[in-house]
C-alpha cells in the first residue's frame, strides 16, 4: 500500500466513524464556523478543565470528508491537553497546510493529523482541513477573554 492510500484510509477512517463527536456538556465555550467555499458547517464546544487543560471538545459537523475527518483528528490530538500545547499545535498544522507540500509533520506529535500532508497540495482543501481547528481556536481565544 502506497503512502497516499494509507493517508486516504486513514481520513476515510476517521469521517466514517469520528472521534468524540456530538455536543456535550458541561462546555465553557460554543462556537460555529462554516467553509462557504465547500459548505462544511461546525458546531464545537470546549470544556475547559484545572489550569486550562482542555477536558473535552465536542462537536457536530457536516461537510466534506476532509472537514469532519480532521476535526476528528484535532480532538484526538488536543483533549487532555493544556491550552498552550493545543495552539501550537494549531500553528504547527496550519503552517503545514499553507506550506504546499514543502512542510512535513512530526508523526510522534501529530499521529493521524499526518494523513492531511495531501491537503496541502489543494489550496481549495486547506480549509476543509482547518475549519474544526480554527473552531478550536476560536474557542480557546473566546474563553481567555472573560
Ligand atoms: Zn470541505
Amino acid at each position: 500500500m502506497d503512502l497516499k492510500s494509507l493517508y486516504q484510509d486513514i481520513i476515510l477512517d476517521h469521517y466514517r466513524a469520528k472521534h468524540h463527536s456530538g455536543l456535550r456538556e458541561p462546555f465553557a465555550v460554543e462556537v460555529g464556523h462554516v467553509n462557504p467555499s465547500c459548505g462544511d458547517e461546525l458546531t464545537l464546544r470546549l470544556a475547559l478543565g484545572e489550569g486550562g487543560r482542555i477536558e473535552d471538545v465536542s462537536y457536530e459537523a457536516v461537510g466534506c470528508s476532509i472537514s469532519q475527518a480532521s476535526t476528528s483528528v484535532m480532538t484526538d490530538l488536543v483533549i487532555g491537553q493544556d491550552v498552550a500545547t493545543a495552539l501550537r499545535l494549531y500553528d504547527g498544522f496550519q503552517e503545514m497546510l499553507e506550506g504546499q507540500g514543502q512542510v512535513t509533520l512530526d508523526e510522534d506529535t501529530y499521529g493521524d493529523a499526518i494523513a492531511f500532508e495531501g491537503v496541502a497540495q489543494f489550496p481549495a482543501r486547506v480549509k476543509c482541513a482547518l475549519l474544526g481547528w480554527a473552531a478550536l481556536r476560536d474557542a480557546i481565544g473566546r474563553t481567555e477573554e472573560r
